[in-house]
């Protein structure tokens, strides 16, 4: 099976897709023929989670070997629901809950995958150097990457953060990461600055022959794949509630930053699944609304700091997948894009390609006040408490709603448990707010009696470990130490 980059005719098979993360002309790794293969999405229907995940995988990424094996040992007992993700009915509509994971973050499906994943492709090309992951993050990755990664053999890993672009807790969780294969570093700047610096180290670093780099973020294929069986969970769901009959179509509304949990969505839709519309739901970082709207991509304009940090984004890497796919495998016209993203800050795309996205997505935007007004409308019609990320969604779902006229059964998907955001959340809920978060957990979880994730609890004594603050363009000499620091 071979991967293509989006921006030239370089291909090369899955495994090493999967274990070099970025194709050398700086593409994304993507399957050319997604969904022209034969894919029997009916049957993957009839499986539980596990059986799905692994379904999906061998598909995906056929020359990984034991995958059952993989997927067993990644889910299994680390996830608090056997149901992987729990969709739970909220009003008329329904919430696939996407974070029972260790970290409570929905990264978790993806990151508790893919160190197994790395870890067999290393096996299978025996390869001996250490693997380097290098990952950027905007709040959730990093702590999910480093559970994912501490003490896994053969591999290294490196977190960059914006120093202030992250929750409390956020913060907290990344810093006490214990391991002796981990490193966690502040930096001054967003969280771009932080992609950008990443994708730097890697074109500098990536002739090193002592170093294989890799990457957790969602550029990795190897972290996009583990996300399309979650599509599959909530439909065969509502199947199984007999809200809907087979080959009915199904809306999704996810809650988007870099554009992988959505673009997971449009896989999923590639191989079958009777997917709808995949509603896009930005903060008020709006560049994807602005861009499906208007059909013109524009990163020159502020960005603004949210209460969805996640979701604080103003390029959206994967959106390069969706490219390469609406231009028809052109890698030029790919490549054309984001040569114009790099240098002029926007590039536009033709008005019949933007036709044919529009019955794939639709996309809303949702401002600071309406993000904390869905909070509160939300628990007083329906009783339920979602976080900041996931409010979006509920927010855009309801102009979608509402713009449609009605609409088909509709899955929300929530990205982060509240406790990760308490904070706001109780704010939103017109609660007075301790100033410690931990206190602010307690309240909330007075107030909601949902009980609070153990590995969120246990962080009120966690010592923290990484103090590291750089400036952005340190980041290349940091990994490189991090690298040679302690080679053992
Ligand atoms: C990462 C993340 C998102 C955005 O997902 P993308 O795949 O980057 O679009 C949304 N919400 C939360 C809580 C996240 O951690």
């Amino acid at each position: 099976m071979l991967y293509q980059s989006t921006r030239s005719s370089y291909v090369t098979d899955d495994v090493h897709a999967l274990l070099t993360g970025l194709a050398p002309d700086g593409g994304l790794f993507v399957d050319p023929a997604l969904g022209a293969g034969a894919f029997d999405w009916r049957e993957c229907l009839r499986l539980p989670p596990l059986g799905m995940a692994s379904m999906l995988l061998r598909h995906l990424l056929p020359g990984i070997t034991e995958m059952d094996e993989l997927v067993r040992r990644a889910y299994s007992g680390k996830f608090s629901r056997d149901e992987l993700t729990p969709l739970v009915p909220v009003g008329d509509q329904y919430v696939l809950e996407l974070f029972h994971g260790p970290t409570s973050a929905f990264k978790d499906v993806a990151l508790s995958m893919l160190p197994q994943l790395i870890r067999a492709a290393r096996g299978q090309l025996g390869e001996t150097g250490e693997t380097l992951i290098l990952t950027a993050t905007s709040g959730d990755t990093g702590k999910a990457a480093l559970e994912g990664f501490h003490d896994v053999e053969g591999t290294r890993i490196v977190v960059f953060y914006p120093e202030n672009g992250v929750s409390d807790v956020q913060r907290k969780q990344m810093v006490t990461q214990k391991g002796n294969n981990v490193s966690v570093c502040a930096v001054r700047g967003n969280f771009d600055d932080c992609q950008r610096g990443v994708k730097l180290a890697f074109s500098h670093l990536r002739e090193r022959s002592d170093l294989h780099l890799s990457s957790a973020n969602s550029i990795n294929i190897g972290r996009l794949a583990p996300q399309l069986v979650y599509y599959f969970i909530a439909y065969a769901r509502l199947l199984g509630m007999g809200r809907i009959s087979l080959g009915d179509r199904v809306d999704y509304v996810v809650p988007t930053g870099n554009f992988g949990d959505i673009l997971a969505g449009y896989m999923a839709k590639r191989l079958g699944l009777p997917v709808g519309r995949l509603v896009c739901a930005s903060n008020a970082n709006r560049v994807l609304t602005d861009f499906f709207r208007s059909g013109v991509y524009d990163r020159r304009r502020d960005f603004v700091r949210t209460s969805s940090p996640s979701m604080d984004i103003l390029v959206s890497s994967n959106l390069e997948r969706l490219l390469f796919y609406a231009f028809h495998g052109d890698t030029d016209a790919v490549s054309a894009a984001m040569t114009k993203l790099d240098t002029e800050g926007c590039y536009a795309v033709d008005g019949a390609v933007m036709d044919a996205l529009r019955e794939d997505f639709a996309a809303f935007c949702c401002s600071e006040e309406e993000t904390a007004e869905t909070i509160g409308k939300v628990y007083r019609r329906c009783g339920y408490v979602c976080d900041p990320h996931t409010a979006v969604a509920f927010h855009a779902a309801e102009r979608y709603c509402a713009e449609a006229g009605g609409c088909a059964p509709l899955v929300v998907l929530s990205t982060a448990s509240p406790y990760k955001f308490p904070g706001r959340v109780l704010q939103s809920l017109g609660q007075s707010v301790p100033e410690n978060e931990f206190d602010q957990m307690d309240a909330l979880h007075e107030l909601s009696r949902i009980p609070i994730p153990a590995n969120l609890a246990s962080l009120r004594t966690a010592e923290e470990i990484h103090l590291d603050v750089i400036d952005r363009d340190r980041i290349c000499a940091y990994v490189e130490n991090a690298a040679k620091g302690d080679k053992r």
